[in-house]
């Protein structure tokens, strides 16, 4: 009887082992084709050397992936399944999903420019959570510090594969920054991009009330309806400095800083990126949105 099980186990050992060893070989075959492969093999066009450096480019940052990994799991070890180890999940999750779709990317057509967005997209979201985990790691210092710059490393390397693979379309400045859409709805536009920034529309709410709906780069939310004359007159004048200025004094208390897209120096209007928009939090909870306009100046943008 003994025999029979010390054989059984010495069996499912080597068959174990068997299939591990077929996957672990299978994992650095994948690889290594993933990275010697030029992107034609892959069904892509641009096949020069530029391409090779930017898949050799892209392969590397998973190094920095590793590092960022690492340091997640610290996270995990240490917080269990509390607040700050959802975030650091997701900051880590995000910025694989990035880099995926950045993989993907490097591989289309020239002008295909989907993955890459989405990948931006990806990696704005995991920019967010990592601070958000950042700000919750008060009192574990070093495990913060390496927390931020495993993923400031990711988030500049990634950047720059985009950057590479998927140059930003040129900017174009808009004619006119404010555009009447209809007599109900008014788009303000960003002054260095042309990008819809912010909207004010009336409408309805969901029980059915009369409202004006504020959509901006920090937040969207509903004005009442008696705003409506003097928004939309001010608006039709392209009086914005007044439209901030009615908005912020009337809803401040509801932490709704005015126009949030106006930089009130400038006196002009930035999409999320020309505002350098960025979220702050505090020991893992939202604490309010900053704006820091291209020529510096620096406001909040939402509480
Ligand atoms: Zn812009
Ligand atoms: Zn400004």
């Amino acid at each position: 009887m003994k025999y029979i099980v010390a054989t059984s186990i010495i069996v499912l050992g080597l068959v174990y082992l068997f299939f591990w060893m077929i996957s672990f070989f299978r994992r650095i075959f994948v690889r290594f084709k993933k990275k010697d492969e030029p992107a034609s093999l892959a069904g892509a066009v641009i096949t020069d050397s530029a391409q090779n450096a930017s898949t050799d480019a892209i392969w590397a940052i998973r190094d920095s992936i590793s590092r960022l990994e690492e340091a997640k799991n610290k996270v995990v070890a240490l917080f269990g399944s509390e607040f700050p180890s959802v975030d650091a999940k997701e900051a880590y999750f995000g910025t694989v999903t990035a880099w995926e779709l950045l993989e993907a990317a490097s591989g289309e057509r020239k002008g295909n420019t989907e993955n890459s967005r989405r990948a931006r997209w990806a990696l704005e979201t995991a920019k967010s959570r990592a601070l958000q985990c950042a700000s919750a790691l008060k009192g574990y210092e070093n495990l913060q510090i390496e927390l931020s710059n495993a993923f400031d490393a990711c988030y500049r390397e990634i950047s720059a594969a985009l950057d590479a693979i998927a140059p930003r379309q040129e900017e174009k400045p808009p004619n006119e920054i404010i555009v009447k859409k209809s007599a109900d709805e008014y788009q303000l536009l960003c002054s260095v991009c042309g990008a819809v920034s912010w909207i004010l529309k009336k409408g309805k709410s969901d029980d059915g009330k009369d409202w004006i709906q504020y959509k901006g780069i920090s937040s969207g939310m509903g004005l009442n309806a008696e705003d409506s004359p003097v928004l939309f007159d001010l608006l039709a004048q392209g009086n914005l400095a007044d439209v901030h200025r009615h908005i912020y004094n009337k809803y401040v208390s509801s932490d709704v800083m005015g126009i949030d897209a106006y930089c009130p120096e400038c006196k002009t209007i930035y999409c999320a990126r020309h505002y350098n928009v960025y979220e702050t939090y505090d020991e893992g909870f939202y604490d309010e949105t900053i704006g820091t306009c291209p020529k510096g100046h620096r406001r909040k943008l939402n509480d």
